[in-house]
């Protein structure tokens, strides 16, 4: 059976520790192991920071959603903005490219996501949104 949950929150960088709690909840029956648990809360911290930080830049007014679905060992995250896109999506995944160097931002987001999943895809509409969506095998 499949366990879904679906959350939504505003972009306030505060809450990026309320998606990794929440996240670490709805998982908490999967016997995971520490460092499995550990990748899939740093790919939801990634996501949620660059919806707020890049998307949204950091109103406190948006809403950044996070879906979360598990089918046996297969777990789902979708975190979506419709915040400003991505004007070149490949140009933004490589690693070290970022529109906000020395701003503590080292541009390792998307590599480090890409890491920790088995698929990552990112959609995006330059001046919509963007939606990531993330694969992750947990047995
Ligand atoms: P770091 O994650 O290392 O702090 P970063 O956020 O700049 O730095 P990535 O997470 O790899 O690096 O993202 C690369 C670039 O992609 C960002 O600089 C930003 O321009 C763009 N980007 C990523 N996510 C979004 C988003 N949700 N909305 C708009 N732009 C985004
Ligand atoms: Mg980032």
């Amino acid at each position: 059976m499949e366990k879904y949950m679906k959350m939504q929150f505003k972009a306030n960088i505060e809450n990026v520790s309320l998606a990794r709690a929440v996240t670490a909840c709805f998982l908490v029956d999967s016997d995971l192991t520490i460092s499995t648990l550990n990748e899939i809360k740093t790919i939801v911290s990634e996501a949620v920071t660059n919806a707020i930080v890049h998307g949204y830049h950091e109103d406190n007014i948006s809403l950044v959603s996070i879906t979360l679905s598990l089918t046996e060992d297969l777990l789902t995250i979708i975190i979506s903005d419709d915040g400003v896109g991505i004007e070149d999506i490949d140009k933004a995944r490589a690693p070290l490219f970022s529109t906000k160097l020395g701003e503590e931002r080292a541009g390792l987001g998307f590599t480090i996501m890409e890491v920790f999943s088995d698929e990552l895809y990112v959609d995006s509409t330059f001046g919509k949104g963007t939606t990531v969506s993330c694969i992750k095998k947990i047995a």
